[in-house]
C-alpha cells in the first residue's frame, strides 16, 4: 500500500505559512509593512509573566506603514 503524501503537503503548507500574531496587521516581509514595538507588552513580549498573545511573545507586530 503506498503511503498517501497529503499530511507531508500539508506540513510544508504549514512551513512556509507565515506566522501571524493577533497584533499583526500583515505578513511579515510584506511592503508598506514594519516590525513595531508590541503595544500590549511593550517589546517584552511577556505580561504578568505570561506570553504576550498579541504578538505571540516576540514583543514585535508587524504593522502598516504609512507611505503617502
Ligand atoms: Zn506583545
Amino acid at each position: 500500500m503506498t503511503k498517501t503524501k497529503a499530511s507531508q503537503t500539508q506540513d510544508a503548507r504549514t512551513a512556509i505559512q507565515p506566522t501571524l500574531n493577533p497584533g499583526d496587521e500583515a505578513p511579515p516581509g510584506t511592503i508598506g509593512t514594519g516590525e513595531d514595538v508590541c503595544p500590549d507588552c511593550h517589546g517584552k513580549g511577556r505580561i504578568d509573566g505570561a506570553p504576550c498573545a498579541t504578538c505571540g511573545g516576540s514583543g514585535t507586530v508587524v504593522r502598516a506603514i504609512g507611505g503617502a
